[in-house]
């Protein structure tokens, strides 16, 4: 089994995307000793290679892989964006704060974004992408699952609240699904291919 250190300290995603992967013969791990990475750009792809990069200095898988996502709305120009885990201090006022400044906004449109990058022992970028999840803000909280922001987040492909999906069903349709399936695909058709050569 390949294993790939996941560049987080949240053992929830570390979950989520083993569940996403569970047909591929990879386990993700979260990394080795200190990980403290200063996240210093001002976009998903520079953020998660910031990631990336700092678990690779454990060297202690050959694949490092790391995400960056958040919530971007439309009526806000794009924000929070990639200070989505900032915008308040918790899970609940984070919310709370959202829905407030979109009280009077009539463009609801918004989309979870997830950028991926893979990296070598040495910090070299071997695989990136960016996906999304489109959708728009509720006007209430809906549904119990997931995180975040998902109990005002409405998934316009499924017509419900990304909350009231069971993990399996987000697990399809997410941007951190997505992205994910792209990078599994590149280990499984190119990665894998050439270890073997
Ligand atoms: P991270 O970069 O993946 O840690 O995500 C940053 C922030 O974006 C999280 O703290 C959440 O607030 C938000 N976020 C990212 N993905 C999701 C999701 O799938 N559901 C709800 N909120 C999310």
């Amino acid at each position: 089994m390949l294993k790939v250190t996941l560049a987080t300290g949240n053992s929830h995603k570390v979950d989520e995307i083993n569940l996403i992967a569970k047909d591929y013969n990879i386990e993700f791990i979260l990394p080795k000793g200190e990980f403290n990475p200063i996240e210093d750009s001002d976009n998903f792809l520079g953020n998660a290679y910031c990631k990336a990069k700092c678990a690779s200095q454990a060297q202690s898988t050959d694949l490092y892989l790391a995400d960056d996502s958040g919530l971007c709305v439309e009526a806000l120009d794009g924000a929070p964006g990639i200070y989505s885990a900032r915008y308040a201090p918790s899970a609940k006022e984070r919310i709370n704060k959202l829905l407030n400044v979109m009280k009077d906004k009539e463009n609801r449109s918004a989309k979870f974004v997830c950028a991926m990058v893979v990296v070598d022992k040495f910090g070299k970028i071997l695989f990136q992408t960016q996906q999304e999840c489109l959708g728009s803000i509720l006007r209430e909280e809906k549904g119990h699952n997931g995180f975040g922001y998902d109990p005002i987040f409405y998934v316009t492909s499924q017509g419900k609240g990304m909350a009231q999906l069971s993990d399996i069903q987000k697990s399809k349709v997410s941007h951190r699904a997505k992205a994910l399936n792209k990078v599994l695909d590149w280990i499984k058709n190119e990665y894998s291919k050439n270890q073997d050569k």
